[in-house]
């Protein structure tokens, strides 16, 4: 199944961009601040930023990726446990991954999204030089 997850790919398109996460790891999105709801390019940096699952950092670049053999509920799980770590309800776990999920349906494998607040987009990667 289709998951997002971290990437430095495209970092820097943006001049405020940042990648605190660890390469790979599942993320979520989660709820802004009032900064964050106010601007995606708030101080914060909440608005335009997507959350991983082992790091408790923010990413501002997701890669649609391909999971094989992972499971809805090693997902569900996946999700709990970072959810209660981080002081969001635990129990929201199983309504979140099924909307990540229906989320990272839409898009293809590969491609490298970025979050204005609700809104998400596709980076485009530039083809390696050569
Ligand atoms: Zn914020």
């Amino acid at each position: 199944m289709k998951l997002l997850v971290a990437t430095s790919k495209t970092q820097g398109a943006r001049e405020n961009d940042f990648d605190h996460c660890v390469e790979g790891e599942l993320l979520w999105i989660a709820p802004c601040c009032d900064d964050g709801e106010s601007s995606p390019d708030s101080d914060c940096g909440c608005g335009r930023s997507f959350g991983g699952l082992s790091s408790h950092r923010g990413t501002t670049t997701a890669l649609v990726a391909e999971l094989p053999g992972f499971t809805y509920s090693d997902y569900a799980e996946a999700l709990r446990s970072s959810l209660a770590a981080q002081g969001w309800p635990p129990e929201a776990a199983e309504d979140v991954a099924t909307g990540l999920l229906a989320f990272a349906s839409g898009w293809d494998v590969g491609t490298v999204l970025e979050r204005r607040n609700e809104w998400f987009a596709e980076r485009l990667v530039p083809a390696p030089p050569g």
